[in-house]
């Protein structure tokens, strides 16, 4: 095998203002694995939360020997040495992991969905990122959502009840809530406690990641569901959050690729948790690798490639609330 990749910036519709700060732009970089005339893309976001940089991501690249590496059809004992080799990399291994499964999928002129056997009739409808805003873009931002059948409002701001009190006058839509670890203990009981009658299907990460005592509290004491997103990056996090929350969330770049993300969702569902397939801002490439998994899970929320301006790839779509890939072997996706 043979790896060539680019970066690219991606510039954003708005700017996007969540608990922890504001971004008008994100570098990521393309994946391009060749072997035998054929090309399966890749995506890596790499995520600061993490300790991730393009840099780091391109550094990793720059090491892996693919000389050693006969073709993607190993494609899971390749994934498993890598895993070994960059424990902490997984933007960069789920970079190569989404390159591995584009390219087994289109040499057996399969969507992935369906080399991985997975039901397109399950995809969940996706939710649709609003960010913290005034009231007069709030409005703009639900008129913009109309396609949709679901919002996600980010939340963990001095004026909460604000922004959902305009929400709830200019929308009925069900609603899911993300905090983004910006609340305390007793400020997320008081909140989640009022969202209760505010048609919310689950809140995500109330609290900061590393007290999942707190969730364990908060979960007795409330009866909306509690998401744990940043709490939760790999499979092995399941075992300590079953007790402490009633979800996970699930993203490629933090799980490390398709292979830990199935792993996660499959264990989270074991401890008869809920899980939510979700994203970074990232191009449909990336969102397409977690679209056809996507009928492995109870939510889906993949709105990245929408949120951004100059997303260099094509091939999906909206129908019906949910994302959409073609029938295109591989992720079905190309360059513009
Ligand atoms: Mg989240």
């Amino acid at each position: 095998m043979k790896l060539r990749y680019e970066e690219v910036t991606l510039h954003l519709k708005h700017t996007f203002r969540l608990h922890g700060g504001s971004k008008e732009s994100v570098r990521i970089l393309i994946a391009y694995l060749e072997q035998d005339g054929l090309i399966g893309l890749g995506e890596a976001d790499p995520s600061k939360y993490y300790g991730e940089t393009p840099e780091s991501v391109k550094s990793v690249w720059d090491r892996i020997d693919f000389s050693n590496h006969r073709d993607p059809f190993l494609y899971e004992p390749i994934y498993n040495d890598l895993r070994e080799k960059f424990p902490n990399d997984h933007a960069a291994l789920a970079g190569i992991d989404i390159a591995m499964f584009d390219w087994v999928a289109k040499y057996w002129q399969m969507p992935l969905y369906q080399f991985l056997g997975l039901d397109k009739s399950a995809i969940p409808e996706t939710s649709f990122t609003i960010g913290h805003a005034s009231e007069k873009k709030l409005i703009e931002k639900i008129k913009e959502a109309e396609a949709f059948h679901v919002l996600k409002i980010k939340l963990g701001t001095d004026f909460d009840e604000d922004i959902i009190k305009t929400v709830r006058k200019y929308s009925n839509k069900p609603i899911r809530v993300d905090a983004n670890e910006g609340w305390t203990r007793e400020e997320a009981l008081k909140k989640i406690k009022w969202l209760e009658d505010k048609n919310v299907q689950f809140v995500e990460q109330p609290l900061k990641k590393e007290d999942i005592e707190g969730h364990a509290w908060l979960k007795e004491k409330v009866s909306l569901p509690i998401f744990a997103d940043e709490s939760a990056r790999v499979p092995a996090d399941i075992y300590k959050l079953r007790d402490a929350f009633d979800g996970v969330v699930i993203k490629l770049m933090k799980a490390g690729g398709i292979q830990n993300a199935i792993e996660m969702a499959r264990l989270a569902h074991r401890f008869e948790m809920k899980t939510q397939i979700s994203c970074f801002l990232e191009t449909s490439v990336a969102i397409s690798a977690a679209a056809q998994i996507s009928p492995l899970f109870d939510y889906a929320d993949l709105d990245g490639h929408l949120l951004i301006a100059d997303d260099p790839f094509k091939g999906l779509s909206l129908e019906d609330g949910k994302i959409m890939f073609n029938d295109n072997p591989g992720l079905g996706v190309e360059k513009r």
